[in-house]
């Protein structure tokens, strides 16, 4: 499976702004983003005003970077959001939402959507009692999702989720039970809750040209 080997916090500068790619990290002055300013590679003087079209590039790329999604998949994302009925940019966002890395990280279980990722690709999650790893299953409502034992050992962030409160308050179209480490999706992804700050209507005007 093809995927982005390198550094993340690369893809942050490229953008010009956190995307919180790598949990607690980010919220530290180690960010790279607080650290260096400029974008990486060899520094080009650069226009005074970006283009309409290098400004909706930027915020696919960025979408595609905060979900961690390359680009023909992304692709096949806003093809998908096309066909259905309603605003293409918000059911694009919905799609993107509804990946199972994307609720593992909303339910709070991990602290990025890269750890996510990572282990649902290493079998750590269900969905409605079986294995799924599958990070862009796309979870609908009524789906449960639980941590599964691998190893037959917690992770310590699993087993400071189950003394406590979740680190990020879930949406409400997902429910969390922390004793269980069970999660269940509600409903459709709730456009107001998701916080990523991407202006999808961009990214389908950089599509339609
Ligand atoms: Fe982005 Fe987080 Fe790296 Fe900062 S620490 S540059 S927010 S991934």
């Amino acid at each position: 499976m093809a995927r982005y080997t390198d550094p993340v916090c690369r893809q942050c500068r490229r953008i010009g702004e956190k995307l919180f790619l790598k949990g607690d990290r980010c919220y530290t002055p180690r960010c790279a983003v607080e650290r260096r300013k400029r974008p990486p590679g060899e520094q080009v003087p650069r226009r005074r005003r970006p283009s309409d079209w290098a400004i909706q590039l930027k915020e696919k790329q960025k979408a595609r970077f905060t979900y961690g999604v390359l680009e023909r998949q992304f692709r096949g994302y806003y093809d998908a959001a096309r066909r259905q009925p309603g605003a293409t940019g918000d059911i694009l966002l919905q799609l993107l939402e509804s990946r199972l890395d994307n609720v593992v990280y909303r339910l709070s279980f991990v602290d990025s959507r890269r750890q996510a990722r990572q282990l649902v690709n290493h079998g750590h999650f269900t969905v409605n009692g079986k294995r799924m790893d599958i990070p862009s299953y796309r979870v609908k409502p009524d789906d449960t999702i639980a941590w599964k034992n691998v190893n037959g050992s917690r992770p310590s962030f699993i087993e400071a989720l189950t003394n406590g409160i979740p680190k990020r308050p879930v949406p409400s179209w997902l429910s969390l039970d922390v004793a269980s480490l069970t999660g269940q999706v509600i409903g459709p992804p709730e456009m107001s809750e998701i916080d990523t700050g991407i202006d999808s209507r961009l990214i389908v005007e950089f599509y339609s040209r």
